[in-house]
């Protein structure tokens, strides 16, 4: 199966497709994801990426598509994957669409997740991230028992350079000026169901495991 995880930053995408990896058994793939690891290992492209995503602007189709479709070229995704952060823009969404019609195959479900902006900015601004594992936490919704260290792995937990004030705006900004018709472009494909991302990571997930159990027996 292969499903997107759309919606704004701070909505839960990433926590909710780690549930829904362990469901399905196919890899998520997060765009976000593979950008802070590529600056982290220092390479030149993202060096390049950490120039847009530290201003909370989006990284160029062209990049983003080629490091995507090479991670979605890997044998892992070959029977589906869960795409997070992936597509952005509606030039993104037909890149998509052409790199999975070579090999005749299509997106099968868009999971749209939706949430308050105040809820959102309130979720960014207290977030921190394990530097090794990637798992969320919260300072006051989920706070890491390991104090500055990640319970799962033991990794030092950080606060992304991009979760800071200005940047939450920007990020949000162009979330509804250039990712707002991405939900449009798959709403008119039939493909899109939105969820509420409101309340806990469980119950936003029963409400994803109904829609999933829904496709799955159609
Ligand atoms: P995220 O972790 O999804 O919030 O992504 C962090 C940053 O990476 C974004 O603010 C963008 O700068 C960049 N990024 C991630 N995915 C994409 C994408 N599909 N298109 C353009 N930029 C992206």
């Amino acid at each position: 199966m292969r499903i997107i995880l759309l919606g704004p930053p701070g909505v839960g995408k990433g926590t909710q497709a780690r549930y829904v990896q362990q469901k399905l058994c196919v890899p998520h793939v997060d765009s976000g994801e593979i950008f802070r690891e590529m600056a982290a290992k220092g390479t030149a492209l993202g060096i390049k990426a950490k120039s847009y995503t530290d201003r909370g602007e989006l990284v160029p189709d062209s990049i983003v598509t080629e490091i995507v479709f090479e991670r979605l070229r890997t044998k892992d995704c070959a029977a589906g994957f869960i795409l997070v952060g992936f597509p952005r823009t509606v030039p993104q969404c037909k890149a998509l669409d052409g790199f999975l019609g070579e090999s005749g195959v299509a997106v099968n479900l868009v999971i749209q997740l939706t949430a308050p902006e105040e809820v959102i900015v309130e979720r960014l601004s207290g977030r921190c991230v394990c530097r090794q594992c990637s798992k969320n936490f919260h300072v006051v919704f989920h706070p890491p028992v390991g104090g500055t260290y990640c319970d799962r792995c033991g990794g030092t937990l950080f606060q992304r350079d991009d979760d800071m004030p200005e940047t939450i705006k920007q990020r949000l900004a162009i979330f509804k000026q250039q990712t707002m018709p991405v939900v449009q472009y798959y709403s008119d494909r039939k493909l899109l169901v939105p969820i509420s991302a409101c309340g806990s990571p469980d119950e936003v997930f029963a409400r994803i495991l109904e829609v999933l159990n829904r496709v799955c027996s159609d």
